[in-house]
């Protein structure tokens, strides 16, 4: 028994109280998750009332302890049926999720075992995983054997994160080469996602946008766009999407990829949803430019079947990212003195992070990359489907034809009104969850496809609501 302190801090009674293992709330909460993972289909759910939910866990956390039933009884019966299923196959609004039952078990040994991701030292054998599934991503790309990365919490971490190694990298050089500081700028389409705006916005960047036609941006754009410009000396990046949020497009990645060499930009590939695709057999020609990014987002958590939260941002040149993004504290010493190794917490803006890769390896290396192939191509064959399904039907009009597995679609007559009720009422009726979009200013339909249990009676489900 330790000695009693003195003072005000005695010791506990009962150190135990919160740590202690309890068989009961074990079993309650594993044979949940059981049920859950059990679920061919989870129902789509969703719709909550404030001043009901409020009312659901009112007085909840007390002073005093309560039972664990009790607890989760108000999580399953007053808040989980209130929260949208993002892995439902009826779910096609944003981007969906449809993590595989394997990385979503895995996922629990994560957190079971307190893995804290952050370097060499803490926990080596968690970024030798994470590393092999980065370098399966990476190799995806066709980037160099010296590439690699970390996981992050989604693809606007990442986008952020590489933006910063991208401004300080031409910092530096600018620096070097007796050049005053300036205010930077960073081209990108006017397709980019809002992340990208947000982190030129953090880190004091402006955009040079460049226009886009059809959704893509284009090589001779992009050239014509440049040249109308009368100063490109403060430009220091190129950023280009592969795979829109919107409508699943893939930029024009050789061209920008040549464009950012011929100027000694930075090339950043943003495919945090359709990076996937590569996956695919059929559409690897697309994403021709991508091997030649110095940084690449990609979600796991989107088109890669792993949960929440988990991006891969990878890196031509890792040592660049580490010069700008490590910690320096006199503490932290310790965990940076083999040289030759990146520390995952030392190659975006984080320190301690959830060792979110891991799910990824575990659920790639026991499925095999055969089944990802397979569940890629299974989301664009249905987007085809849709498409071909819409493109028949004389009510509707097929805004483009889908690259990946986004679809948008006129109902011929519809306002912007109509389209909110169509949703409300798919959701309603729980037959789905699609929201709708914009395309050149009018209000569209989109409808995304990700969930390898998505089948084609659910896409004509929701088809035939528009009639
Ligand atoms: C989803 C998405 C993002 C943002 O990713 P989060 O994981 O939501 O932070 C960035 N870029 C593109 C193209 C996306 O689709």
């Amino acid at each position: 028994m330790p000695k009693q302190p003195s003072g005000d801090f005695p010791f506990p009674a009962d150190a135990d109280r919160m740590h202690r293992f309890d068989p009961e709330m074990t079993g309650l909460i594993l044979e949940y998750v059981a049920e859950r993972l059990a679920m061919h289909e989870t129902s789509v759910d969703g719709l909550g009332d404030r001043r009901h939910l409020e009312q659901a866990v009112a007085g909840l956390i007390g002073d005093e302890p309560r039972e664990a039933s009790a607890v989760l009884d108000i999580y399953v019966n007053h808040l989980a049926n209130t929260i949208l299923s993002a892995d439902s196959p009826r779910y096609h609004a944003f981007i969906p999720a449809a993590p595989t039952k394997a990385s979503l078990l895995f996922d629990m040994v994560v957190s079971a075992a307190s893995l804290q991701g952050c370097s060499w030292l803490e926990a080596a054998g968690a970024v030798i995983a994470e590393n092999q599934a980065l370098r399966v991503m990476s190799d995806l790309a066709g980037l160099p054997a010296s590439a690699g990365g970390v996981f992050v919490s989604g693809g606007s971490a990442g986008n952020l994160s590489a933006l910063v190694v991208a401004r300080d990298t031409a910092r530096r050089a600018r620096i070097q080469s007796g050049l005053p500081e300036v205010r930077m700028r960073v081209v990108v389409s006017d397709q980019a996602h809002s992340s990208i705006k947000n982190a030129l916005n953090i880190t004091g960047m402006d955009a040079l946008i460049v226009p886009t036609l059809d959704g893509r941006l284009e090589g001779g754009v992009l050239r014509e766009t440049l040249s109308d410009d009368a100063d490109l000396s403060d430009v220091v990046a190129v950023v280009a999407t592969a795979g829109t949020t919107n409508a699943g497009i893939i930029d024009d990645l050789a061209a920008a990829a040549a464009v950012a060499a011929e100027h000694g930009w930075w090339f950043h590939v943003d495919g945090a949803y359709g990076g996937a695709g590569m996956l695919s057999r059929h559409l690897r020609d697309r994403y021709a430019g991508v091997e030649r990014a110095d940084s690449l987002v990609m979600d796991p958590h989107k088109w890669w079947f792993a949960p929440f939260d988990s991006a891969a941002l990878i890196y031509r040149d890792p040592r660049l990212a580490k010069a700008v993004h490590t910690q320096d504290a006199s503490y932290l010493d310790v965990i940076h003195e083999d040289d030759e190794d990146f520390n995952p917490s030392d190659l975006a803006y984080h320190l301690t992070r959830r060792a979110r890769g891991m799910a990824l390896w575990f659920s790639m290396a026991v499925n095999g990359l055969d089944a990802y192939r397979d569940a890629v191509d299974h989301s664009l064959a249905l987007a085809r489907y849709a498409a071909a399904r819409i493109d028949e039907d004389p009510d509707l009009h097929l805004i483009r034809e889908p690259d990946l597995s986004v679809v948008l679609f006129r109902r011929v007559g519809w306002l912007h009104a109509d389209y909110e009720a169509w949703g409300q009422r798919l959701l309603h009726e729980q037959t789905a969850f699609v929201t709708h979009s914009a395309w050149r200013g009018e209000t569209v339909g989109r409808l995304v496809f990700l969930h390898p249990a998505t089948t084609t009676e659910m896409v004509d489900e929701v088809l035939a609501t528009l009639g």
